[in-house]
C-alpha cells in the first residue's frame, strides 16, 4: 500500500474524508460510517486533564555539560567527569493560569528540568525564585485554591488571596519577590532557575552534605513593565512561548550555568535559618555559590503535545547520589507529583517517549492502562527469581540516615517570617522599592476587608518598618499600633 494513504487508526485505508456517509444526499448520517465515528470519538477525547497548576507551559531540548568535577560531593554519575554531557528537557510554565491563560502575568515561573542520565532520569523541580509561599505541603491545596477562581464568581479573588497570604506570614518572602520587578520576567530566557528545595548529595564513601541548585541565566536577568507586560497579555497572550520558540529555531541558544551550594551536614542543627525551610534561601555569604556546569537549549519540540503536555517531572525523580531532604514541602511533593501524572497522563507516563530513560529501564512492573511498550515480553515478572533477572545493587541504596523525634503535628521551630523579606526589602534601589510598593498596593486595593489589610501590613512592617510604612500610606491606612 503507498505510505501516503489515509488511514483510520487501525490502519484501513480512508475512501472519503470530507463527506460523510448519509441516507440520499440530504442525510440523516449513518451510524455505520464507522470512520466518522472514529473521528469524531478521538477529537473528543484529544484533551488529557489540564494540570491543576502550571498548566501554560513551553519545553524546550538541550543538554546539560559539567564545567567543575564536584564528585567529592556527589556520586551522580552525570556530574561526576568535566566535559561530560547530559540530554535534558526543560519544561516553563506560569503557576496559576490555565492552558490558555496570557504568559506576561504576574506569577513565579515552574522551570522543571529533566536529565536523561546513564543512571536513569533526575529531575530538578523548581521555580524562578528561590523560594516558595508555603513550608508545608499540608497547605497547598488551600493555597492554590486562592490562586484560582473564586467558586462562585469564576473570577480571581484578590481578598482570598491576601486572606490566605496574611494568615500564612511564612510567605512574605515569597510574595516580596512575586511583587518585585522580577516577578513579571521579560523572557523565559531572562530569568534564573532554583531547585528551591534542600537536597541531600551522597558521595561513593556514603558521605552526605547538603545541597541547593541555582540556575544563573546567561542572558541576564531583565523583566517586563507592569503596562507593558498588560497590553503584551492582550495583543499576544504566547509572548513569552513564542520568544522561547523563535530564539532556539533562529540558533540563539539560551544558556544558564549551574551553581550549587553545599552545606555540611553538622551545619544543618546550628544554622541561623532552618535550612529545611523551603520559604527561607541560605545566605550566599554563609554558603557561596560553586559552578557546576551549563545548560544550554538547543532544539524546539517536534510536537507540543507529545513533548511538552506529556512530559512529567518530580521532584522525587532521583538518581544515585542525590537524595531528599527533611523539608516539609518536598516530602509532600514527593508524593503528590507522581500522583498528578498517574492521574493526568496514566500509570505508565514514564514509558512515553519524553519521559522514558535514555539508559535501561529492568523491573518487574506489569501491565496497567496503555501499556504500550512490550510490556517486558516474556521475561521474569517477579522477584526473587531463579532465571537471571534483574537484580539490586547496594551499592545504590539510599544512604542511611539517624531520625529522632516525637511523632506529632508540629509548626517548624523557626518561625523568623520576616527577617529574609526585610534583607530582600533592603536589596533593592529605591527605584525597586517604588515599583514593588506601588504593585502591592495596587493588589491589594480590591481586598474587601480591611482586617485582611491591616494583618498583611503589619507582616511588611515587621520585615522592614519602611517597607509597611509605604505600603499602608499607599493604601490610606495606619500601620497598627501593637505591630510598631
Ligand atoms: P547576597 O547579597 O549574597 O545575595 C543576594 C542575592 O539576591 C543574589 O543571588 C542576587 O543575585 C539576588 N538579587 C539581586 N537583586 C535581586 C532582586 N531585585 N530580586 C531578587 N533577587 C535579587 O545576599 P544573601 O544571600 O544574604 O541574600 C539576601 C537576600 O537576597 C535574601 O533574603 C533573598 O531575599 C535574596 N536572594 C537570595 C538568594 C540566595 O540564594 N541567598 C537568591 C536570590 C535572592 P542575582 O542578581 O544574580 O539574582
Amino acid at each position: 500500500m503507498s505510505n501516503n494513504k489515509l488511514t483510520t487508526s487501525w490502519g484501513s485505508p480512508v475512501g472519503d474524508n470530507q463527506n460523510s456517509m448519509t441516507a440520499g444526499d440530504r442525510g440523516p448520517t449513518l451510524i455505520q460510517d464507522v470512520h466518522l465515528l472514529e473521528k469524531l470519538a478521538h477529537f473528543n477525547r484529544e484533551r488529557v486533564p489540564e494540570r491543576v497548576v502550571h498548566a501554560k507551559g513551553a519545553g524546550a531540548h538541550g543538554y546539560f555539560e559539567v564545567t567543575n568535577d564536584l564528585s567529592k560531593y556527589t556520586k551522580a554519575n552525570f556530574l561526576n567527569e568535566v566535559g561530560k554531557r547530559t540530554p535534558m528537557f526543560i519544561r516553563f510554565s506560569t503557576v496559576a493560569g490555565e492552558l490558555g491563560s496570557a504568559d506576561t502575568v504576574r506569577d513565579p515561573r515552574g522551570f522543571a528540568v529533566k536529565f536523561y542520565t546513564e543512571e536513569g532520569n533526575y529531575d530538578i523541580v523548581g521555580n524562578n525564585t528561590p523560594v516558595f509561599f508555603i513550608r508545608d505541603a499540608i497547605k497547598f491545596p488551600d493555597f492554590i485554591h486562592t490562586q484560582k477562581r473564586d467558586p462562585k464568581t469564576h473570577l480571581k479573588n484578590p481578598t482570598a488571596v491576601w486572606d490566605f497570604w496574611s494568615h500564612s506570614p511564612e510567605s512574605l518572602h515569597q510574595v516580596s519577590i512575586l511583587m518585585s520587578d522580577r516577578g513579571i520576567p521579560a523572557t523565559l530566557r531572562h530569568m534564573h532557575g532554583f531547585g528551591s528545595h534542600t537536597f541531600k548529595w551522597v558521595n561513593k564513601e556514603g558521605e552526605a552534605v547538603w545541597v541547593k541548585y541555582h540556575f544563573k541565566t546567561e542572558q541576564g536577568v531583565k523583566n517586563l513593565a507592569v503596562d507593558t507586560a498588560a497590553k503584551l497579555a492582550g495583543e499576544n497572550p504566547d509572548y513569552h512561548t513564542e520568544d522561547l520558540f523563535n530564539a532556539i529555531e533562529a540558533g540563539d541558544f539560551p544558556a544558564w550555568t549551574l551553581y550549587v551550594q553545599i552545606m555540611p551536614v553538622e551545619d544543618a542543627n546550628t544554622y541561623r535559618f532552618d535550612p529545611f525551610d523551603v520559604t527561607k534561601v541560605w545566605s550566599q555569604k554563609d554558603y557561596p555559590l560553586i559552578e557546576v556546569g551549563r545548560m544550554v537549549l538547543n532544539r524546539n519540540p517536534e510536537n507540543y503535545f507529545a513533548e511538552v503536555e506529556q512530559a512529567t517531572f518530580s521532584p522525587g525523580t532521583f538518581v544515585p547520589g542525590v537524595e531528599a531532604s527533611p523539608d516539609k514541602m518536598l516530602q509532600g511533593r514527593l508524593f503528590a507529583y507522581a500522583d498528578a501524572h498517574r492521574y493526568r497522563v496514566g500509570v505508565n507516563h514514564n514509558a512515553l517517549p519524553i519521559n522514558r530513560p535514555q539508559s535501561p529501564v529492568n523491573n518487574y512492573q506489569r501491565d496497567g492502562q496503555m501499556r504500550f511498550d512490550g510490556n517486558g515480553g516474556g521475561s521474569v515478572y517477579y522477584e526473587p527469581n531463579s532465571f537471571s533477572g534483574p537484580k539490586e545493587s547496594p551499592e545504590d541504596k539510599t544512604s542511611a540516615f539517624a531520625v529522632s523525634g516525637v511523632a506529632d503535628s508540629v509548626a517548624y521551630d523557626h518561625n523568623d517570617h520576616y527577617t529574609q523579606a526585610g534583607d530582600l526589602y533592603r536589596l533593592l534601589s529605591e527605584e525597586e522599592r517604588a515599583r514593588l510598593v506601588e504593585n502591592i498596593v495596587g493588589a491589594m486595593k480590591p481586598v474587601a476587608l480591611e482586617e485582611i489589610k491591616l494583618r498583611q501590613i503589619g507582616h511588611f512592617y515587621k520585615a522592614d518598618p519602611e517597607y509597611g510604612t509605604r505600603i499602608a500610606e499607599g493604601l490610606g491606612l495606619a500601620v497598627p499600633e501593637e505591630v510598631k
